[in-house]
């Protein structure tokens, strides 16, 4: 059995085909395992503080990741994360300028009031509205963003102001969305869904029921990777598949050569944004069209490693400010080694065309605009020898997922399922797993449901291996 990609979809498919009996090989064309999971850390001491480029945190409902968390003997690690908004003293990008969450709500109804119509909707819609606009300006990208302002939103307004929103309100101006949804569920499916899958994944992004794995979240795929007995091959970049009856053949590169592999089977977990770039003959049409229409979203995270953490100073705790501008949200990383090594501070973190704006610019440039910017908020930033180092990734223009993750934001609730059964379905001897192919695109969760799928689907459909399946070069083409 080849797996393509060593992402946490295709490591927890190879590790649970092989507690089936089968003899798994895993070709990875980066030299890094873990894809999307991928943990910076700024030296290489013990204590190093950290970033994380890719996936940080767990929405406790996530119920096959925390049981991954926890099979891996990781449940000693688990830590709450601390989401935007969640410290009071951290800072909203209001009309009135950087504003401390515990004071920003009456600046940020106001700015909600001007754009509805007068006398419309009572105040604690538009508290309620006002709220959850500022965390969708904080997180959405810019496009939804705008929708969020036009139609929808009125609509969405229309229905909550027929609930008495009393129950909700917390510490006199804020309201607590999570609580409301919990309890209305119905009000995200209103529209045909279309704001469903929306306001999952913002609220998951913002809810109280967050965690992380103190030390790094690449440790979920290290553990993975060290209960994996086949072949771990990196630097194995795959430019072809052709799927037949029988067999696949995918198609290697090797230095300037290209090497033709005829395998058995293949689990293809690589993201559709590179897949749609590859030579791929024996698809369906269908297959093919899927691939080419999967919509993928931009992500560009931008960490400081700072001498010291300097927001304790200006009594943030944790957490994340809406920083506005183009660098729409900044997280306070914890300090957990010695604080003499410093700390870590993801400066920026946007998707969709904030993020694209700021992963064209040169990394040295895309720094400097980040330090500058967010300067203004926190001056203490641009005090001589504050920051120590800088690194960023810009996902949209990375060659390994060309993106940050497929989205399917305002498809609604059937149209989501009937492109993840599109995406998921197999072509012969070929699978496919991946965030992409799983109802909860965008998570390691989804990532996990797929390959669990994936793994019975081939468990069903192929013999177990008593013996290692030769994998021989068929052919060299050179480019
Ligand atoms: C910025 C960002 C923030 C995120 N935040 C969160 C979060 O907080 N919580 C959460 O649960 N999820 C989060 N996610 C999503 C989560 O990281 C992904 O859903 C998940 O890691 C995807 O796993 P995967 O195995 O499907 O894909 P990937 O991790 O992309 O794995 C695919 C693998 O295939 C390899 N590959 C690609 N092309 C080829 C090729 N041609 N040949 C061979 N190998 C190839 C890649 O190098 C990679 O290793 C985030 C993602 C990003 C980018």
């Amino acid at each position: 059995m080849t797996i393509i990609g060593a992402g946490v979809a295709g490591l927890v498919a190879a590790y649970e085909l092989e507690k089936r009996g089968h003899l798994v090989e895993i070709l990875e064309g980066s030299n890094r395992i873990g894809g999307r999971i991928y943990t910076h850390r700024f030296h290489s001491g013990p204590d190093a503080p950290l970033i994380e480029l890719g996936a940080m945190r767990i929405p406790v409902k996530h119920r096959r990741t925390m049981q991954y968390v926890t099979r891996l003997g990781l449940a000693d690690k688990v830590r709450t994360f601390s989401t935007l908004f969640s410290d009071a003293d951290s800072y909203c990008a209001t009309s009135a300028g950087h504003t401390r969450v515990r004071d920003a709500a009456k600046t940020l109804m106001a700015d909600f009031s001007r754009s509805l119509p007068v006398g419309r909707f009572n105040g604690d819609t538009i508290r309620f509205g006002a709220w959850l606009t500022a965390i969708g300006d904080a997180i959405a990208p810019s496009d939804f963003r705008d929708s969020l302002r036009g139609d929808l939103r009125l609509e969405l307004l229309e229905l909550i102001d027929q609930f008495d929103l009393s129950p909700f309100l917390r510490g006199g101006d804020q309201v607590d969305l999570h609580a409301f949804f919990a309890v209305h569920p119905e009000v995200r499916m209103s529209h045909n869904g279309r704001l469903n899958r929306f306001l999952d994944d913002i609220l998951s992004e913002t809810g109280p029921d967050l965690v992380r794995l103190a030390g790094g979240m690449d440790q979920l795929v290290r553990r993975l990777a060290a209960r994996i007995r086949g072949p771990i091959n990196r630097g194995q970049e795959v430019v072809g598949i052709d799927s037949c009856d029988d067999h696949v053949t995918v198609a290697v590169r090797d230095g300037n050569h290209i090497v033709g592999r005829r395998c058995d089977y293949v689990l293809c977990t690589v993201p559709f944004s590179v897949l749609a770039r590859l030579r791929l003959t024996g698809l369906s049409e269908d297959k093919t069209a899927v691939i080419h229409d999967a919509k993928y979203w931009s992500a560009t995270k931008i960490a400081f490693h700072c001498r010291e953490p300097f927001w304790e100073n200006d009594g943030i705790s944790g957490g994340a400010s809406f920083s506005g501008g183009s660098l729409r949200q900044t997280y306070y990383c914890p300090v957990e080694g010695d604080p003499a090594g410093g700390a870590a501070l993801l400066a920026s973190y946007t998707i969709g065309a904030d993020a694209d704006a700021l992963g064209r610019l040169p990394a040295g440039v895309r720094h400097a605009v980040v330090l500058q910017e967010l300067g203004k908020m926190h001056p203490e930033l641009l005090r001589p020898g504050m920051v120590l180092d800088a690194v960023s990734l810009a996902w949209g223009r990375y060659w390994w997922s060309e993106g940050a993750a497929c989205v399917r934001w305002g498809k609604d609730t059937h149209a989501c399922e009937r492109e993840r059964r599109r995406a998921t379905r197999p072509e012969h001897r070929l699978f496919f797993a991946g965030e992409h192919c799983s109802s909860t695109t965008a998570w390691i969760e989804g990532a996990i449901e797929s390959a669990v799928r994936a793994v019975h689907e081939i468990h069903l459909h192929r013999p177990r291996s008593r013996v290692p399946v030769a994998v021989p070069r068929m052919e060299v083409m050179t480019e």
